[in-house]
């Protein structure tokens, strides 16, 4: 660029803004909005400058399973915000799930990870890394004693998700990234629930932090995508490569809609996460809720934990109702403007029942102890007006109280 216009160091931008100019590369047309490059490779002017591309000599493109100039602009844009030296995306969540933890492991190593996983998550460490040689051992992610017990000598890396999916149990991010330093080993965080903006793993010493792009990044249910965020030395050592030669890369135009959704994720954040606790504040109060888990609120079990783990309570709650899974499926049923869904981050609000949808592969006793009782259901809180929302939730919850009468209707 031959501009004479001086920009400022991204780094010293506040997130609202980095997330509106970060890493934006511009084509010598100027463009306003990020351009769209659809494309898997590139020229060379020369058969000297290919040369040079492939030794590394010239930063170019080549091919886009390796870099694409839309997906680099995501990646710079994600690792602004998240305080990372550099980030790769993927194609969805589970392909920078499955990377970050590959790319580290070998046969013979160890993981710990907190049993209060993702479905797919509790796959890959349950079932995919055995298959490898990699031993694994799950543990109740608030226990700490626990962490440290699990802890062997060929112990590599840890892996969790805090808030949990879909109790919003609370992980001691810090205690856990001090625990498997001590050991020599590595900490990954799964950071999909309290989003870029409200938690901060890297800051509480996480060596590795991925997303499901798919949810409060994309926001409105287009497109799958992922991203893994890092130290420069954490990625040459154990991602680039893993990512590169085994290919589960982010389609640019993916890559485009999360770029542009980025420029609205504060926005959307904020008004998502007041809505929740509105709608958190509503339940709690509600005769036919038996308890209502929102980690913004003070009746929240770890609500200290929580205050000084993420900066507000997030988009996301979960809440029991009385009389089981009958009357959670009623109360969803009756819903008009919340949708039934299992996705969750979007524009619209979603709910779904753990039990029988994300979690019903475990078994009732796993159910159990992670707290998933019959009558839970999940809400993931949208943009709609929250008095709308709190009008439908109550108009449902009323219905599915007096089952009878509606039942005869
Ligand atoms: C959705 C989700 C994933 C997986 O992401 P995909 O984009 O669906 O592959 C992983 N972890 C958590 C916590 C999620 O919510």
């Amino acid at each position: 660029m031959t501009s004479p216009r001086k920009s400022r160091d991204p780094k010293t931008l506040r997130p609202a803004t980095q997330l509106i100019h970060g890493g934006s590369l511009r084509s010598r047309f100027e463009e306003t909005s990020e351009a769209l490059f659809l494309t898997q490779g590139y020229l060379y002017d020369t058969m000297e400058l290919s040369e040079a591309r492939f030794k590394g000599d010239d930063p170019g493109f080549i091919y886009s399973r390796f870099a694409n100039p839309t997906v680099s602009m995501f990646e710079q844009r994600m690792a602004l915000l998240e305080g990372a030296e550099a980030a790769r995306a993927t194609a969805s969540g589970m392909a920078a799930v499955t990377a970050s933890l590959m790319g580290q492991l070998k046969a013979g190593d160890h993981i710990v990870a907190a049993r209060a996983l993702f479905g797919s998550c509790l796959y890959v460490v349950e079932e995919l890394l055995p298959r490898f040689g990699v031993a694994s051992t799950l543990v109740d992610g608030a226990d700490l004693d626990a962490w440290r017990a699990a802890v062997r000598p060929n112990t590599k890396t840890a892996f969790l998700e805090s808030p949990t999916n879909p109790t919003l149990e609370i992980v001691d991010i810090a205690a856990v990234a001090e625990i498997m330093h001590r050991a020599g080993a590595t900490l990954v965080v799964d950071n999909v629930f309290a989003t870029p903006l409200l938690q901060h793993p890297m800051k509480l010493g996480a060596d590795c932090v991925v997303y499901s792009a798919t949810k409060h990044i994309d926001g409105q249910g287009r497109v799958l995508g992922g991203v893994i965020l890092a130290s420069e030395k954490f990625i040459a050592d154990h991602i680039h490569n893993f990512l590169r030669q085994t290919g589960p890369c982010l389609s640019p135009f993916n890559a485009w809609t999360l770029l542009k959704s980025l420029e609205t994720l504060t926005v959307r954040v904020t008004a998502q996460t007041r809505t929740a606790g509105k709608i958190a504040e509503f339940l709690s109060t509600h005769p036919a809720v038996v308890r209502t888990l929102y980690p913004g609120r003070a009746d929240h079990p770890q609500a200290a934990l929580a205050r000084r783990q993420m900066e507000a309570g997030g988009t996301m709650l979960s809440f029991e109702v009385a009389g089981g899974k009958a009357a959670a499926f009623r109360v969803a049923n009756a819903l008009t403007i919340i949708g039934i869904s299992n996705n969750l981050g979007d524009a619209k609000s979603l709910i779904t029942h753990p039990e029988t949808t994300t979690h019903q592969r475990l078994k009732p006793e796993q159910r159990a102890a992670l707290g998933i009782a019959a009558g839970l259901l999940r809400l993931s809180v949208g943009l709609e007006d929250a008095e709308d929302l709190i009008e439908d939730l109550a108009q449902a919850l009323d219905k599915a109280t007096l089952p009878r009468r509606h039942a005869a209707e």
